[in-house]
């Protein structure tokens, strides 16, 4: 029973994958999680994908695909996944389709989370984010109890370098070239699932949880 969240940057796939992580009970797997503790490690990789990240663009596909196989040969993914952020590129769903065989995990459905480029803009600009434990807030649409501190563990919030607005329209013309075909991949396979993320969260989450059910 794996997952994907697909959808531009910004559009709520992270909100989302952490609510269906909690209610499946299933590992969220984020490669921009996975990088930024690399990058806060400082670690070869984290080098390599800062250069990359900080301007907005994509990782090379051979920097990420061991990373996501290594990840979902691991024992606590037999039962399930949720991938949130990968695959981005036509290549990284060919190799991820691959690699599922191998392990003998599959695809239950690929969802969408549909947020039109404007929208995108304005949520960024609010986006604040836990570096501890990732968390993620917004400073209107889902604000912190307390200002600027992140509800589960406590530690200030940041806002994320990527997040300033030429790099936000720069990964958004990203997400257009390299991304989107993947809706159109995932379509022919019948596995699609398109909600339409400009709800609130909570019913953003309602909507995907009711889809799923009627498919199931
Ligand atoms: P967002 O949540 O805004 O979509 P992420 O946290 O998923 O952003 O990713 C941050 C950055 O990490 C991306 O802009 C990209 O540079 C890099 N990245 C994350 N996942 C991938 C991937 N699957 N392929 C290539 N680069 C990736
Ligand atoms: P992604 O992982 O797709 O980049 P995030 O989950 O990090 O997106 O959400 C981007 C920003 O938008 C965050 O500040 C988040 O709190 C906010 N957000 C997420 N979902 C919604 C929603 N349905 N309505 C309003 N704001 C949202
Ligand atoms: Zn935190």
């Amino acid at each position: 029973m794996g997952y994907i969240m697909l959808g531009a940057p910004g559009a709520g796939k992270g909100t989302q994958a952490i609510a269906l992580s909690k209610q499946f009970q299933m590992p969220h797997i984020s490669t921009g999680d996975i990088f930024r503790t690399h990058i806060k490690q400082q670690t070869e990789l984290g080098k390599k994908a800062k250069e990359y990240i900080d301007q907005g663009l994509l990782v090379p596909d051979e920097l990420v695909v061991d990373l996501v196989k290594d990840r979902l040969a691991q024992e606590d993914c037999k039962t399930g996944f949720i991938l949130d952020g990968f695959p981005r590129t036509i290549m990284q769903a060919q190799t991820l389709d691959v690699a599922l065989k191998e392990l003998g995990l599959s695809l239950h459905a690929v969802i969408n989370v549909d947020v039109p480029d404007d929208k995108i803009i304005t949520r960024m600009a609010g986006r604040r984010v836990c570096s501890h434990c990732g968390g993620t807030y917004h400073t209107k649409y889902n604000p912190p109890q307390e200002d600027g501190i992140c509800d589960h563990c406590q530690r200030s919030l940041i806002q994320r370098k990527d997040d300033e607005e030429e790099t936000v329209k720069k990964r958004l013309q990203v997400y257009h070239d390299q991304t989107q075909p993947l809706i159109e991949y995932y379509e022919d396979k019948k596995i699609l699932l398109t909600v339409d993320g400009t709800e609130s969260v909570d019913r953003v989450t309602e909507n995907i949880i009711k889809a799923l059910g009627e498919r199931a």
